[in-house]
């Protein structure tokens, strides 16, 4: 029989600590991973037929739920078809289309295979319109594993315990600079670009402060450096225009992945026209992709962005506060301190009195070592968080009161074990 325990031990022999991304291995939480064997809605089932409800989906693709009808009819018709041509297709143009219809400011994009392209790409092309080197990054936002973004990158990075990964040269991040998260840094006349997730969501979830993004906004303008959202996580989650109609603030250029995919590999990045126009083959700031706008990928991205309509971002709220509203309760009942941060759709739970603001508070939290004994109760009683205290929770579409009610039931068992 196929085990978690099996797969592992010959994952381990086959591939560096068993996992294809760190953020998996269990490392922080300790213990083996559970194996996928398949998923629909909001459950997951492991190889040795387990039942989770989960609250990963994919690290945030699964906003339908997983195995969404929908996407899977149209991943299906448009396999038939053939996956990748090195020609544009219709498929690439709607959702382009679709993307800059929704979200406030954005004239142009183009696709990549993931996040982390997306960022880097758009980094390049930040400096290369300002023709300036230095970039502005917060400590605990995570932009994807490219050399210059990995400084204090939150999320896999910090769950293994490095402040930064081995292997990028002190070339390759002398012009990053880190800074923490609310706070509105200096900008000057040397900086390109101020990167920022408009919600931190890699140090566990760290809202904004109120004028925080406004802020940015302005020291940008007033030296001449792009702001760039990184909207891989909020993108096509908080509202149907993401962080940028949430909070009202239009950055320059944006990166964007997980949603837009449907659980297909896809990453995103646009900005305005008179930025994108020095991306090649118009200008000079040269950026490519063999499978860029893949075939599944924009069908399943096309398939996802139709069902989040107005009512979808409603009721992904109403379920993200029962939630947060019973994870509260129960810990009060418990006697726990536990703070559940949330916006829109997207929460985090950190097991301590405030919220945290910044990535050292958040640290500071994150290693009282709450979060492993609570993670794996949940497990053992059938609900998956995400195997490390820097991550946010992920409820979908097909996420319903009784799942919520029941997650309710096992957090609070696990908060008293
Ligand atoms: C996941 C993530 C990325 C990287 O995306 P990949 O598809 O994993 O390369 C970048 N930025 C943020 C905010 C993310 O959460």
């Amino acid at each position: 029989m196929v085990t978690n325990r099996g797969l592992f031990e010959r994952a381990l022999r086959v591939i560096p600590g068993g996992v294809n991304s760190p953020v998996r291995s269990f490392r922080s939480v300790g213990g083996t991973p559970y194996f996928v064997a398949r998923a629909e809605g909001p459950y997951v089932w492991d190889v040795e037929g387990r039942r989770y409800i989960d609250y990963v989906q994919g690290y945030g693709p699964g906003i339908l739920g997983h195995a969404h009808p929908a996407v899977i009819e149209a991943v299906g018709k448009a396999v038939v078809d053939g996956s990748s041509y090195g020609a544009p297709t219709e498929r690439e143009v709607l959702l382009a289309e679709l993307l800059c219809e929704r979200v406030p400011g954005m004239a142009w994009t183009r696709l990549t295979s993931s996040g982390t392209e997306a960022a880097m790409a758009a980094i390049r092309l930040a400096r290369g319109v300002t023709g300036r080197n230095k970039i502005i990054k917060f400590a605990g936002c995570y932009h994807g594993h490219s050399d210059a973004l990995l400084a204090a990158g939150g999320s896999g990075v910090a769950n293994q315990g490095l402040p930064d990964s081995a292997g990028v040269t002190p070339g390759a991040v002398a012009d990053t600079v880190v800074v923490p998260y609310n706070q509105v840094p200096e900008v000057d006349e040397t900086v390109a670009v101020v990167v920022v997730e408009p919600v931190a969501a890699n140090m566990g979830v760290v809202v904004p402060h109120p004028g925080f993004l406004q802020g940015l906004r302005s020291a940008c303008d007033q030296a001449g450096a792009l702001l760039l959202f990184d909207e891989v996580i909020t993108g096509f989650r908080l509202a149907p225009g993401g962080a940028t109609e949430w909070f009202g603030v239009v950055p320059d250029v944006w990166c964007f992945g997980k949603v837009v995919g449907g659980g297909l590999p896809i990453g995103v990045f646009g900005g305005k026209a008179q930025y994108m126009q020095y991306l090649a083959p118009l200008g000079e700031v040269y950026q490519a992709g063999t499978l860029s706008g893949n075939s599944l990928a924009t069908a399943a991205g096309l398939a996802t962005l139709e069902h989040l309509n107005s009512d979808a971002y409603v009721k992904l709220s109403a379920t993200a506060v029962c939630l947060a509203d019973a994870m509260t309760q129960a810990a009060a009942d418990a006697g726990v301190e536990c703070v559940v941060p949330r916006v829109g759709s997207l929460l985090g739970v950190f097991f301590c009195e405030r919220a945290p603001n910044n990535f050292d508070q958040a640290k500071a939290v994150a290693n009282n070592g709450v979060y492993p004994r609570v993670f794996h109760a949940l497990l053992e009683a059938g609900v998956a968080f995400a195997p490390g205290p820097f991550e946010a929770l992920f409820p979908s579409l097909a996420h319903t009161e009784e799942h919520i009610d029941t997650t309710a039931e096992v957090f609070a068992q696990a908060l008293r074990c």
